[in-house]
Protein backbone atom coordinates (compact mmCIF):
# COMPACT_ATOMS: atom_id res chain seq x y z
CA UNK A 1 0.00 0.00 0.00
CA UNK A 2 3.16 2.36 0.65
CA UNK A 3 3.85 2.74 -2.64
CA UNK A 4 0.75 5.05 -3.43
CA UNK A 5 1.76 7.33 -0.24
CA UNK A 6 5.21 8.00 -1.07
CA UNK A 7 5.63 11.47 -2.83
CA UNK A 8 2.92 14.17 -2.98
CA UNK A 9 2.19 13.72 -6.33
CA UNK A 10 1.67 10.08 -5.90
CA UNK A 11 -0.85 10.59 -3.40
CA UNK A 12 -2.54 13.75 -5.17
CA UNK A 13 -3.15 11.26 -8.10
CA UNK A 14 -4.80 8.98 -6.13
CA UNK A 15 -6.89 11.01 -3.57
CA UNK A 16 -10.56 9.72 -3.85
CA UNK A 17 -12.01 12.62 -2.14
CA UNK A 18 -12.04 16.95 -2.96
CA UNK A 19 -13.26 20.17 -1.16
CA UNK A 20 -13.71 22.94 -3.51
CA UNK A 21 -14.39 26.35 -2.43
CA UNK A 22 -17.82 26.07 -4.31
CA UNK A 23 -18.29 23.22 -2.28
CA UNK A 24 -18.92 26.03 0.30
CA UNK A 25 -22.34 27.43 1.74
CA UNK A 26 -21.59 30.48 3.96
CA UNK A 27 -24.14 31.39 6.93
CA UNK A 28 -24.70 34.86 6.87
CA UNK A 29 -26.67 36.93 9.96
CA UNK A 30 -28.51 39.61 9.11
CA UNK A 31 -29.92 41.88 11.71
CA UNK A 32 -32.87 44.60 11.35
CA UNK A 33 -30.74 47.73 13.13
CA UNK A 34 -28.43 50.57 12.43
CA UNK A 35 -24.64 50.59 13.16
CA UNK A 36 -21.91 47.65 12.89
CA UNK A 37 -21.01 44.23 13.07
CA UNK A 38 -21.69 42.88 16.46
CA UNK A 39 -19.53 39.69 17.14
CA UNK A 40 -21.02 36.62 18.31
CA UNK A 41 -19.43 35.83 21.89
CA UNK A 42 -19.71 32.21 20.90
CA UNK A 43 -18.64 32.06 17.61
CA UNK A 44 -14.93 33.46 17.22
CA UNK A 45 -14.76 35.14 13.61
CA UNK A 46 -18.71 35.25 12.89
CA UNK A 47 -20.86 38.31 13.56
CA UNK A 48 -24.48 39.66 12.82
CA UNK A 49 -24.23 41.96 10.48
CA UNK A 50 -26.33 44.75 9.39
CA UNK A 51 -27.13 46.38 6.10
CA UNK A 52 -24.65 48.63 6.14
CA UNK A 53 -21.68 45.94 6.72
CA UNK A 54 -23.24 43.28 5.17
CA UNK A 55 -21.91 44.46 1.36
CA UNK A 56 -18.14 44.54 3.00
CA UNK A 57 -19.29 40.85 4.37
CA UNK A 58 -20.67 39.40 1.00
CA UNK A 59 -17.64 40.82 -1.03
CA UNK A 60 -14.69 39.02 1.41
CA UNK A 61 -16.95 35.39 0.96
CA UNK A 62 -17.19 35.83 -2.56
CA UNK A 63 -13.64 37.09 -2.99
CA UNK A 64 -12.65 33.50 -1.05
CA UNK A 65 -14.01 31.86 -4.07
CA UNK A 66 -17.57 30.65 -2.30
CA UNK A 67 -20.51 30.83 -4.32
CA UNK A 68 -23.43 31.01 -2.04
CA UNK A 69 -24.63 32.15 1.08
CA UNK A 70 -27.43 30.89 3.24
CA UNK A 71 -29.45 34.19 4.91
CA UNK A 72 -30.85 34.16 8.11
CA UNK A 73 -32.74 37.31 9.42
CA UNK A 74 -33.02 39.08 12.77
CA UNK A 75 -35.75 41.26 13.10
CA UNK A 76 -36.11 44.24 15.16
CA UNK A 77 -39.63 42.90 17.24
CA UNK A 78 -40.82 39.89 17.19
CA UNK A 79 -44.63 38.71 17.76
CA UNK A 80 -46.44 35.24 17.86
CA UNK A 81 -47.30 34.54 14.77
CA UNK A 82 -43.45 35.93 13.31
CA UNK A 83 -45.12 38.35 11.14
CA UNK A 84 -41.36 39.67 10.57
CA UNK A 85 -40.58 36.70 8.31
CA UNK A 86 -42.92 37.41 5.72
CA UNK A 87 -42.98 40.72 5.84
CA UNK A 88 -42.21 41.91 2.01
CA UNK A 89 -39.56 44.55 3.66
CA UNK A 90 -38.34 42.77 6.44
CA UNK A 91 -34.76 42.18 6.99
CA UNK A 92 -34.40 39.20 4.78
CA UNK A 93 -36.08 40.69 1.84
CA UNK A 94 -33.77 43.91 2.30
CA UNK A 95 -30.52 41.92 2.41
CA UNK A 96 -31.29 39.47 -0.37
CA UNK A 97 -31.98 42.98 -2.29
CA UNK A 98 -28.59 44.58 -1.08
CA UNK A 99 -26.45 41.01 -2.08
CA UNK A 100 -27.73 40.74 -5.11
CA UNK A 101 -26.75 44.71 -5.86
CA UNK A 102 -23.39 44.23 -4.48
CA UNK A 103 -22.42 40.65 -6.06
CA UNK A 104 -25.08 39.69 -9.05
CA UNK A 105 -23.27 36.19 -9.39
CA UNK A 106 -23.50 34.80 -5.67
CA UNK A 107 -26.30 32.58 -5.18
CA UNK A 108 -28.52 33.37 -2.37
CA UNK A 109 -30.09 30.80 -0.31
CA UNK A 110 -32.68 32.34 2.24
CA UNK A 111 -33.46 30.20 5.45
CA UNK A 112 -37.41 29.85 5.94
CA UNK A 113 -38.41 29.99 9.57
CA UNK A 114 -40.71 31.26 12.10
CA UNK A 115 -38.59 30.72 15.25
CA UNK A 116 -36.16 33.82 14.96
CA UNK A 117 -39.49 35.92 14.42
CA UNK A 118 -41.75 34.37 17.11
CA UNK A 119 -41.91 35.71 20.76
CA UNK A 120 -42.02 32.42 21.77
CA UNK A 121 -39.27 31.41 19.60
CA UNK A 122 -40.91 27.88 18.33
CA UNK A 123 -40.49 26.82 14.78
CA UNK A 124 -44.09 27.04 14.15
CA UNK A 125 -47.23 28.73 15.30
CA UNK A 126 -48.14 27.22 19.00
CA UNK A 127 -51.70 26.63 20.29
CA UNK A 128 -52.95 27.79 23.61
CA UNK A 129 -51.82 24.84 25.26
CA UNK A 130 -48.09 25.09 24.31
CA UNK A 131 -48.35 22.90 21.17
CA UNK A 132 -46.66 23.82 18.01
CA UNK A 133 -49.32 23.23 14.88
CA UNK A 134 -48.33 21.63 12.02
CA UNK A 135 -50.91 22.24 9.14
CA UNK A 136 -51.80 26.34 10.52
CA UNK A 137 -47.76 27.12 10.37
CA UNK A 138 -47.36 25.98 6.48
CA UNK A 139 -49.20 29.01 5.01
CA UNK A 140 -47.03 31.36 7.18
CA UNK A 141 -43.86 29.54 5.73
CA UNK A 142 -45.64 29.80 2.55
CA UNK A 143 -45.58 33.39 2.87
CA UNK A 144 -42.26 33.80 3.78
CA UNK A 145 -40.82 31.46 0.85
CA UNK A 146 -42.93 33.97 -1.47
CA UNK A 147 -41.57 37.01 -0.15
CA UNK A 148 -37.81 36.01 -0.30
CA UNK A 149 -38.26 34.86 -4.03
CA UNK A 150 -39.56 37.81 -5.00
CA UNK A 151 -36.96 39.61 -3.34
CA UNK A 152 -34.22 37.80 -5.77
CA UNK A 153 -33.58 34.58 -3.99
CA UNK A 154 -32.58 31.75 -5.58
CA UNK A 155 -33.16 29.13 -3.42
CA UNK A 156 -35.35 28.92 -0.15
CA UNK A 157 -34.56 26.64 2.91
CA UNK A 158 -37.07 25.35 5.13
CA UNK A 159 -35.76 24.08 8.35
CA UNK A 160 -38.89 24.22 10.35
CA UNK A 161 -39.12 20.68 10.52
CA UNK A 162 -42.81 20.87 9.71
CA UNK A 163 -44.60 18.31 7.79
CA UNK A 164 -45.58 18.86 4.66
CA UNK A 165 -44.37 22.25 4.27
CA UNK A 166 -41.92 21.27 0.97
CA UNK A 167 -45.03 20.66 -1.00
CA UNK A 168 -46.94 23.77 0.27
CA UNK A 169 -43.99 26.23 -0.30
CA UNK A 170 -43.35 24.43 -3.94
CA UNK A 171 -46.85 25.30 -4.69
CA UNK A 172 -46.94 28.82 -3.63
CA UNK A 173 -43.70 29.66 -5.12
CA UNK A 174 -45.20 28.19 -8.85
CA UNK A 175 -48.69 29.88 -8.08
CA UNK A 176 -46.79 33.25 -7.69
CA UNK A 177 -44.52 32.86 -10.92
CA UNK A 178 -41.55 31.49 -9.07
CA UNK A 179 -41.17 28.07 -10.90
CA UNK A 180 -37.21 28.35 -11.38
CA UNK A 181 -36.84 29.06 -7.31
CA UNK A 182 -35.00 26.05 -5.85
CA UNK A 183 -35.70 24.48 -3.00
CA UNK A 184 -32.91 23.19 -0.23
CA UNK A 185 -34.72 21.42 2.34
CA UNK A 186 -33.38 21.10 6.23
CA UNK A 187 -35.15 17.42 5.27
CA UNK A 188 -33.48 15.50 8.89
CA UNK A 189 -32.60 17.79 11.21
CA UNK A 190 -31.68 16.39 14.23
CA UNK A 191 -32.86 18.29 17.83
CA UNK A 192 -29.49 18.62 18.63
CA UNK A 193 -27.47 20.25 21.70
CA UNK A 194 -24.70 21.64 18.90
CA UNK A 195 -26.97 24.15 17.84
CA UNK A 196 -26.48 26.13 21.06
CA UNK A 197 -24.23 28.94 19.74
CA UNK A 198 -26.41 29.37 16.43
CA UNK A 199 -29.36 30.80 19.23
CA UNK A 200 -26.84 32.95 20.88
CA UNK A 201 -26.21 34.20 16.98
CA UNK A 202 -30.35 33.96 15.79
CA UNK A 203 -31.57 34.67 19.34
CA UNK A 204 -33.75 32.00 18.76
CA UNK A 205 -34.25 30.02 21.89
CA UNK A 206 -37.52 28.61 22.80
CA UNK A 207 -39.14 30.18 25.81
CA UNK A 208 -40.97 27.41 26.72
CA UNK A 209 -40.76 23.42 26.14
CA UNK A 210 -37.66 22.46 23.49
CA UNK A 211 -37.77 21.42 19.57
CA UNK A 212 -38.27 17.25 20.11
CA UNK A 213 -41.68 17.43 18.32
CA UNK A 214 -40.96 18.24 15.33
CA UNK A 215 -36.86 17.89 14.87
CA UNK A 216 -35.58 14.56 15.16
CA UNK A 217 -34.82 11.97 17.44
CA UNK A 218 -30.30 11.84 16.86
CA UNK A 219 -31.12 8.38 17.95
CA UNK A 220 -33.10 7.16 14.29
CA UNK A 221 -31.46 6.80 10.98
CA UNK A 222 -34.08 4.70 9.03
CA UNK A 223 -36.77 7.62 9.90
CA UNK A 224 -34.27 10.33 8.20
CA UNK A 225 -34.91 8.15 4.96
CA UNK A 226 -38.65 8.29 5.58
CA UNK A 227 -37.82 12.35 5.63
CA UNK A 228 -35.70 12.96 3.01
CA UNK A 229 -38.35 10.62 0.80
CA UNK A 230 -41.21 12.80 1.79
CA UNK A 231 -39.22 15.98 0.72
CA UNK A 232 -37.98 14.13 -2.60
CA UNK A 233 -41.89 13.42 -3.19
CA UNK A 234 -42.80 16.82 -2.53
CA UNK A 235 -40.65 18.62 -4.71
CA UNK A 236 -37.40 19.39 -3.01
CA UNK A 237 -34.69 20.08 -5.46
CA UNK A 238 -31.97 19.72 -2.72
CA UNK A 239 -31.72 16.99 1.24
CA UNK A 240 -29.85 18.95 4.10
CA UNK A 241 -28.69 16.27 7.01
CA UNK A 242 -27.98 18.48 10.38
CA UNK A 243 -26.27 18.43 11.91
CA UNK A 244 -22.94 16.94 10.14
CA UNK A 245 -19.91 15.30 12.60
CA UNK A 246 -22.10 13.03 14.95
CA UNK A 247 -24.38 11.85 11.87
CA UNK A 248 -22.18 11.67 9.12
CA UNK A 249 -23.91 7.64 8.91
CA UNK A 250 -26.89 9.82 8.20
CA UNK A 251 -24.99 11.82 5.23
CA UNK A 252 -23.81 8.39 4.17
CA UNK A 253 -27.29 6.92 3.83
CA UNK A 254 -29.25 9.87 2.49
CA UNK A 255 -26.51 9.86 -0.70
CA UNK A 256 -26.94 6.57 -1.15
CA UNK A 257 -30.49 6.86 -1.26
CA UNK A 258 -31.84 9.76 -3.41
CA UNK A 259 -30.06 11.28 -6.44
CA UNK A 260 -30.88 14.77 -5.02
CA UNK A 261 -27.75 16.66 -4.23
CA UNK A 262 -27.08 16.47 -0.62
CA UNK A 263 -25.74 19.44 1.47
CA UNK A 264 -24.52 18.50 5.31
CA UNK A 265 -24.67 21.40 7.40
CA UNK A 266 -22.03 21.33 10.20
CA UNK A 267 -23.65 23.03 12.90
CA UNK A 268 -22.12 26.27 15.49
CA UNK A 269 -21.49 24.06 17.80
CA UNK A 270 -19.35 22.02 15.76
CA UNK A 271 -18.07 25.27 14.76
CA UNK A 272 -17.28 26.44 18.51
CA UNK A 273 -15.45 23.52 19.48
CA UNK A 274 -12.85 23.39 17.27
CA UNK A 275 -12.64 27.26 17.76
CA UNK A 276 -12.18 26.63 21.15
CA UNK A 277 -9.71 24.12 21.32
CA UNK A 278 -7.94 25.90 18.29
CA UNK A 279 -7.77 29.19 20.62
CA UNK A 280 -6.64 26.93 23.74
CA UNK A 281 -3.82 25.79 21.04
CA UNK A 282 -5.21 22.13 21.60
CA UNK A 283 -5.23 21.62 17.64
CA UNK A 284 -4.45 22.38 14.51
CA UNK A 285 -7.23 24.78 13.09
CA UNK A 286 -6.75 24.95 9.59
CA UNK A 287 -5.75 20.87 9.44
CA UNK A 288 -8.45 19.75 11.55
CA UNK A 289 -11.16 22.35 9.55
CA UNK A 290 -10.12 20.75 6.37
CA UNK A 291 -10.01 17.05 7.69
CA UNK A 292 -13.87 17.53 9.19
CA UNK A 293 -14.76 18.94 5.70
CA UNK A 294 -13.31 16.13 3.68
CA UNK A 295 -14.74 13.55 6.27
CA UNK A 296 -18.21 14.93 5.20
CA UNK A 297 -17.91 14.82 1.61
CA UNK A 298 -16.02 11.53 1.89
CA UNK A 299 -19.28 10.58 3.21
CA UNK A 300 -21.41 11.83 0.38
CA UNK A 301 -22.17 15.15 0.85
CA UNK A 302 -21.96 17.42 -2.65
CA UNK A 303 -21.90 21.03 -0.42
CA UNK A 304 -21.04 21.54 3.34
CA UNK A 305 -23.06 24.48 4.91
CA UNK A 306 -20.14 25.70 7.33
CA UNK A 307 -19.11 29.00 9.31
CA UNK A 308 -15.30 28.01 8.59
CA UNK A 309 -16.14 28.50 4.56
CA UNK A 310 -14.52 31.81 4.20
CA UNK A 311 -11.09 30.79 6.05
CA UNK A 312 -11.39 27.20 4.34
CA UNK A 313 -11.89 28.31 1.13
CA UNK A 314 -8.83 30.46 1.42
CA UNK A 315 -6.78 27.11 2.68
CA UNK A 316 -8.01 25.47 -0.08
CA UNK A 317 -6.43 27.98 -2.27
CA UNK A 318 -3.39 28.25 -1.26
CA UNK A 319 -3.08 24.29 -0.93
CA UNK A 320 -3.82 24.27 -4.73
CA UNK A 321 -0.70 22.86 -6.91
CA UNK A 322 1.50 25.53 -8.22
ZN1 LIG B 1 -36.71 27.39 13.41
Amino acid sequence: MRRLRRTAAIRDMVRETHVRPEDLICPVFVEDRPGGPVPVESMPGVFRHTLESLPGEIGRVADAGIRAVLLFGIPAGKDCEGSGAYDPDGIVPRAIREIKAARPGLAVIADVCLCEYTSHGHCGLVDGGGTVLNDETLPFLSRAAVAYAAAGADMVAPSDMMDGRVAAIRLALDAEGFADVAIMSYSAKFASAYYGPFRDAAGSTPRFGDRRSYQMDPANGREALREVAADEAEGADFIIAKPAAAYLDIVRDIARSTNLPVVAYSVSGEYSMVKAAAAKGWIDERRVVLENLIGMKRAGARMIITYHAPDAARWLKEEEPQ
